[in-house]
Formats: structure tokens, C-alpha cells, sequence
């Protein structure tokens, strides 16, 4: 059932088992594995109840209705850095490229060792929950025929140059390589939360509310007993609502959000908002002879990762839509024109950065308030990524590159200027980077004294009050983190039925 908040004009005052706040990668999959212990589950979600109906080829629209603050949430440092989220019902999953990789054993083995965390987290449960969520959201790598020239093409200049790639892994049932998951999947194939885990969990009872925001939750002591909130149409307040919790209150805000409804609640803890970690991404376009076509074909259907570990970073072919692609491309007037003129013929290729630098996220006036700057060791792996970029593209038969950064040339014609990318500027204002891979602003510790969240997902000094979301991430992956964020959330709701009494009441 969908309460629909902006069609909702009287105040709301229900009780529930859980109360989840957040409907993208982890509150939904909490919703279906809690749907199932038989409790009465409510997910509120600020953003709207969406259909695939309304997705259409289109950025503005999109940005209007399924992502936060339309697209213009961003990071401040040296750059800014524009931050993307989801926020609709699905939340990121909606208008993610699906993307589907397991967390590196290496990452695993830190969180072991340097934080503890090795019992909380065990690796061959996560395993044992990836196995199902690859089973149940049809996870398989995109095949040939839905690679489209943009990827096909990175899989060839993989071949030339001898790089370890293949194609992207991904959740889909019947994609059709429409090129435009950052717009919502128009056929229902990408398997976000909105088509997969959602109705699983209302078909079982959960009442999802949307245009829903929670504004805090209320702490009895240590014990979280209920949300409030108000209900909004395109951000005008509607009726309020209470949401009480008899069993426990799983937040699942995503890193930029939670941070601010637990300070909003009262929770304190000199961690909270702080080891803010990202992955920014930098896109490279090249230009061929041949027609790339680059609106056709999976979104992200080829990468390559061999320097996940030691340089930190991957290569992924992306197609950007085109109200995206051509405000980044060189010129004005005429010679602008002219350049969008042989868009037909490019390709894009961003270089994934696992940055060691750590932000903060605050709360502000008009949303969190986000400062994060790239450390110089980070910016010496980007530069290498993209020179590499650079070479992959040149391999692949690039007649140009569109380099998009401030202070080295706008085109290279001569695969001997890739190097110019290895030595470009250290000012990551040069470039044009936006994140959309979060972690750490409330990480799990053993002890209070150095996270925000326990071992068994609680915050500390609380019985029922859950974080379930990359938020308690103590480090940056490196690779594509939703299948992580699920599989953690598998086992954190499992952890909190078991903590919080199994069954729920009778509806
Ligand atoms: C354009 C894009 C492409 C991406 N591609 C990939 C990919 O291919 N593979 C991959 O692994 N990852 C990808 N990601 C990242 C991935 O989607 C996210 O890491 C993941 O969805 C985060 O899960 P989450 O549950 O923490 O947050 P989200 O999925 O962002 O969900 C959080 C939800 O909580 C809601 N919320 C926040 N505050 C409140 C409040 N106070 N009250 C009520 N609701 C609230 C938000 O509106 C939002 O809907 C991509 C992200 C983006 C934006
Ligand atoms: S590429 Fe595939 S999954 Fe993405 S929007 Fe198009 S049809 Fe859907």
C-alpha cells in the first residue's frame, strides 16, 4: 500500500513494528527481508511515488522528480563537486546504472583488521546474501548484443592494450539498451528497488509512504519509540505524521542524510558527519571516424578495473545523456555547433577514483552541508587514470579527445599527448568531477569512542535506534557500492529480528 503524501492533506498518526526511513538500496531490501519476518513495516521516503510510466528520454524532467534538490546538491572544496542522489520512491536505484559488484576482499580484510569489524560484518553470510540478490534481481554481465559502440569500443582498446576488463555485471531482466538508466528505466528492466523489493515488501504488507519527510526520530530514553515528520508537495508542507515504533527504527537515509536526522534526534558523537569518503568520477570523451551512437546500448556495459588496488581506480564507459554531454563539450557559437555536430561519433569513459580524502557533512539551512577535497596523493592517481584513459581511447582508433580540463589542451590528437594528462594541473577545480558513491558519515566501531554505530547496527548508547546504510562504511570501496549496501542491509535487518524479538504483532 502507498500512502501518497502530496494527495495527503490529514495528519497521520500510526503505529508499526519498524519504521524504516529511506526507500533506495538499503531501506528497501530491510522492507523485504522485515515484510517477511511478519511485522508490520512502514518505509518512508521523502521523495515521490514514481511509476515506469514517468520515465522518459528527457534530463529535466528527471531531475525534477527523481533526484535530490533537482541535480544541484553539491560538494565544497578546492571544486565543487556535484553530489548525486536519488530521492523517490527506489531512491539512488532508480536512476542508477545497476551495476553490480561484490566488496574486495582486500577492502573486507581492512575493516577486519584495522576496525574489528570482521564479526559484524562476516564475509561468507555477505556472500551467502549475494548470491540471493544476484538470484533475485537477475544479475548477469551485459551481454554483447546490449553493448552498443560506447562499450564495445572500451572492450576493444582492452584488447589492444592488454588491460583486465569485461563487461559491467548488472540487474536487469529484458534490458534493451536504451542508453538511459540516469533517467529512470523506460521499460521496467533495470532492477531497481522500485520494481523489485518494494512491491515485494508492501505485497507482504509494508505501507510505503512517499513525498514523506522524516524530520526526527524520538528517543525515550535510549530507546527510539517513533518518526515525525511532515508530508510535502514539491517541497510545500503538507499535514504532519507520527510513526510509532514498537520494535525499532532502521535509518537508511543514504551517507549524505543520515548524518543529519540522528544529529536532528539528538544523537551526539564527535564521529557523526565526519570521514566523509567518496568516489569521484572524471569523464574523458573521445571522438571516431566510425558512429558510436553513443544513446544506444547498456548505460555502463564495459570497465576496467586492474587498478583497483594500487592506482585506485576504474575505467567505465558511461553514456551521459545528451543535455548532460554538450554543455560539457569545448567552444562557442559556430565552433560549439560544429562539435555537437559530430556527437554521433563519441564516446564517454570516466576514470572512478577511490580518494583517500575524508569530508565532512553538516547540516544546513537548504540541505547538508558537504566539504570534501581531494588529497594530493588523489589527484596523482586521477591524473594516471586518465592518462591511461587517454591511451585506451587512442588504442580504440580515437581520432580526438575532449579533454574538459582547465589548463591542458582542449583536444589531443596524438596518442604521444596522453602524458599531458599524467602532468596536468594539481587543482582539482580543473577538472569536472561529481560523485555519486558515499560513505562514512556515521561509521560502525566497536567502541563509542570511534563511530557513530555498534556492531550490531545500533547507534551507541541506544537499544533500537538502527543505521543500516553506507553511512556506517568505515572506508571507501573502490568499486560500485549498492550490491555492499544490500547485502549489509540483508544482514543487518536479519541481525534485527533477532535482536528486537522475531515475530511481529498481528496486523
Ligand atoms: C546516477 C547514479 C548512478 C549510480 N550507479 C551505480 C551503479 O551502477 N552501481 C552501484 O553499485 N551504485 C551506483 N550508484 C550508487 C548507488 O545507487 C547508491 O550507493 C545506493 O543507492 C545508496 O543506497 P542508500 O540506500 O544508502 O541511499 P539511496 O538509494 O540514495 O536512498 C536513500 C533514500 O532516502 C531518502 N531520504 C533521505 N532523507 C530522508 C528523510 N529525512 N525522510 C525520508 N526519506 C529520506 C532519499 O530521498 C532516498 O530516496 C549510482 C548512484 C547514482 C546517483
Ligand atoms: S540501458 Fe537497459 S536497464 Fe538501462 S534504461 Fe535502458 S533498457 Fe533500462
Amino acid at each position: 500500500m502507498i500512502v501518497d503524501g502530496e494527495k495527503e492533506g490529514r495528519a497521520l498518526d500510526e503505529t508499526f513494528d519498524y519504521v524504516i526511513v529511506g526507500s533506495g538500496a538499503a531501506g528497501a531490501t530491510a522492507a523485504r527481508v522485515l515484510s517477511e519476518s511478519g511485522a508490520r513495516i512502514a518505509v518512508v521516503e521523502e521523495g515521490p511515488a514514481i511509476t515506469t510510466a514517468d520515465f522518459g528520454d528527457r534530463l529535466w524532467p528527471a531531475l525534477r522528480r527523481l533526484y535530490r534538490q533537482m541535480g544541484t546538491q553539491v560538494a565544497y572544496g578546492r571544486a565543487i563537486i556535484p553530489v548525486l542522489q536519488g530521492s523517490c520512491l527506489g531512491g539512488s536505484t532508480v536512476v542508477n546504472s545497476a551495476i553490480v559488484r561484490r566488496l574486495p576482499a582486500d577492502v573486507w580484510q581492512s575493516w577486519q583488521v584495522e576496525h574489528g569489524l570482521g564479526e559484524a560484518l562476516p564475509l561468507e553470510e555477505l556472500h551467502e546474501y549475494w548470491d540471493q540478490i544476484e538470484r533475485e534481481l537477475s544479475t548477469r554481465p551485459t551481454p554483447t548484443d546490449l553493448w552498443g559502440h560506447n562499450n564495445r569500443l572500451l572492450a576493444v582498446a582492452a584488447q589492444h592494450v592488454d588491460a583486465v576488463g569485461g563487461p559491467t555485471r548488472r540487474n536487469e531482466w529484458g534490458c534493451r539498451g536504451s542508453a538511459r538508466c540516469s533517467l529512470g528505466c523506460p521499460h521496467g528492466a533495470k532492477q531497481s528497488m522500485l520494481v523489485s523489493y518494494l512491491p515485494y515488501a508492501a505485497a507482504r504488507g509494508a505501507v510505503l509512504l512517499t513525498s514523506a519527510r522524516v524530520d526526527k526520530v524520538i528517543l525515550k530514553g535510549n530507546r527510539a519509540v517513533a518518526v515525525t515528520g511532515h508530508f510535502h508537495r514539491r517541497q510545500r508542507r503538507q499535514a504532519p505524521f507520527t510513526l510509532r515504533a514498537r520494535r525499532g527504527v532502521l535509518v537508511a537515509a543514504s551517507a549524505i542524510q543520515t548524518p543529519g536526522l540522528l544529529a536532528r534526534s539528538g544523537v551526539r558523537s564527535r564521529h557523526l558527519g565526519r570521514h566523509f569518503q567518496g568516489q569521484p568520477g572524471v569523464p574523458l570523451i573521445g571522438i571516431f571516424d566510425e558512429k558510436v551512437t553513443l544513446w544506444s546500448g547498456a548505460t555502463q556495459g564495459y570497465e576496467i578495473d586492474q587498478q583497483l588496488t594500487q592506482g585506485r581506480f576504474k575505467i567505465e564507459a558511461i553514456a551521459l545523456p545528451p543535455e548532460a554531454l554538450f554543455p560539457r563539450l569545448p567552444g562557442i557559437g559556430r565552433s560549439w555547433l560544429a562539435t555537437i555536430a559530430s556527437s554521433g561519433y563519441m564516446t564517454t569513459w570516466a576514470v572512478l577514483l577511490r580518494a583517500h580524502a575524508h569530508g565532512t557533512v553538516r547540516e544546513g539551512r537548504f540541505g547538508a552541508r558537504i566539504r570534501f577535497d581531494l588529497t594530493p596523493q588523489d589527484m596523482t592517481n586521477l591524473r594516471k587514470g586518465l592518462r591511461f584513459t587517454a591511451e585506451l581511447l587512442f588504442a580504440a582508433g580515437a581520432r580526438e579527445i575532449l579533454t574538459g580540463i582547465y589548463g591542458l589542451p582542449e583536444r589531443l590528437t596524438n596518442p604521444d599527448e596522453a602524458r599531458l594528462l599524467e602532468i596536468g594541473p594539481n587543482n582539482p577545480a580543473c577538472y569536472s568531477p561529481a560523485m555519486t558513491h558515499l560513505f562514512g558519515t556515521a561509521r560502525m566501531s566497536i567502541r563509542a569512542s570511534n563511530g557513530v554505530v555498534g556492531p550490531n547496527f545500533a547507534v551507541h548508547g541506544t537499544s533500537n535506534l538502527f543505521v543500516i546504510d553506507s553511512s556506517l562504511f568505515p572506508t571507501n570501496l573502490g568499486i560500485n557500492p549498492q550490491h555492499t549496501i544490500m547485502a549489509i542491509a540483508m544482514h543487518a535487518a536479519k541481525t534485527i529480528v533477532g535482536l528486537t524479538g522475531g515475530l511481529g504483532t498481528q496486523r
